[in-house]
């Protein structure tokens, strides 16, 4: 089969590749339909995010089951499925103690990173990482379901939301699913980012409620004019936690979620004096259901956030679209999408 494979900094692109098939009675053998490009992707790419190489890329994926070993009884070939990509295995250290997010198995099984991924027209899986669609919900959109999970994982470590002012920085995908969900339960306030792009499509989901502003300065005036500050600051975008801090209110909770970040100081006595809480959090920890819900019935505004879609063969112009230009070796800060859906067919 063709893959889109990386091989190192820089040296991604599709290849001739093995195709997987099942190997253990609880696989799965998915046809993938399609597969989003993600930050994490952009970062392998870039060499800023380390993978295993050579691998296949792409892990936010939806297809339909072609084949079930032998102990799986809940899904037959056919069915139209959404793939959990965070594998844990359910017993070790972490996965005992409610952080399979880190399963100790991660290096090696992450999917797209240190395991095959997705942007290929074959992915094996197992049952229990796999979720039926909607008729009625497009591939192209299920694609959403993962980073969803994350970001309701993220929230859930922020607890009660109701009302509360927000301020998210960064208008990609993850700031934009972030801001959904914290403008579903009650929350509203700011949203930055420095491309015009990505704060027209903030604009037209969340202009009513939100104050969308392109830099970290802007975010602060705005919030001192308004509320005076925020109860949830997420860091989407690796260089706003220093505008947070600035404007984080006492008890206040930072949600970091970028995976590319510059240094900042911090003076660990202010946020002990302000109660201020700062959250990492990567993956995702039993949000997968909700998250998929949230996605099919809209509370994820998901047509509007996949706003490019573009052929397996053409897969190289949708890592440009987000301003990654594979050909000239170089991140090039032209945004033209906010999340790229890469269409397979077999
Ligand atoms: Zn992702
Ligand atoms: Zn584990």
């Amino acid at each position: 089969m063709k893959a889109f494979v990386y091989r190192g900094p820089w040296r991604a692109a599709i290849e001739e590749w093995p195709e997987p098939g099942i190997a253990r009675d609880e696989d799965v053998l998915v046809a993938i339909r399609a597969t989003g490009i993600c930050g994490t992707d952009v970062g392998i790419v870039a060499g800023h995010y380390v993978a295993s190489a050579p691998v296949v890329l792409g892990h936010e994926t939806a297809g339909v089951v072609v084949a079930v070993g032998a102990q799986v009884e809940d899904f037959v070939p056919g069915d139209r499925v959404v793939v959990d990509p965070t594998y844990f295995c359910g017993r070790c250290r972490y996965c005992a103690t409610g952080r399979p997010n880190h399963c100790v198995h991660k290096p090696g099984t992450e999917t797209g990173v240190s395991a095959d991924g997705a942007f290929a027209p074959l992915y094996r899986t197992e049952a229990r990482f796999l979720r039926k669609l909607k008729p009625s919900t497009p591939f192209r959109l299920a694609i959403l379901t993962e980073p969803t999970s994350c970001a309701l994982t993220g929230l859930k470590q922020v607890g009660a939301l109701d009302g509360r002012r927000a301020l998210v920085f960064g208008c990609g995908p993850m700031g934009l699913i972030y801001a959904s969900l914290l403008d579903h339960r009650g929350a509203g306030g700011v949203l930055v980012d420095g491309s015009a792009h990505r704060r027209a499509v903030a604009e037209a989901i969340f202009g009513r409620r939100w104050t969308v502003v392109a830099d970290g300065e802007a975010a602060v005036d705005a919030i001192r004019r308004s509320h005076g500050a925020v109860d949830v600051a997420v860091e989407a975008s690796g260089v706003g936690l220093s505008h947070l801090l600035e404007v984080i209110d006492r008890g206040g909770k930072i949600v970091l979620v970028a995976l590319r970040s510059r240094p900042v100081e911090i003076v660990p006595s202010a946020l002990t004096d302000r109660s201020v809480s700062l959250i990492g959090s990567i993956d995702t920890i039993g949000t997968f259901d909700e998250a998929l819900e949230a996605v099919e019935t809209g509370v994820v505004p998901a047509s509007t956030i996949v706003d490019a879609t573009v052929p397996f063969k053409e897969i190289e112009e949708g890592f440009r679209l987000v301003g990654c230009d594979i050909g000239d070796g170089r991140l090039n800060g032209e945004i033209r999408a906010a999340k790229v859906a890469v269409e397979i067919t077999t």
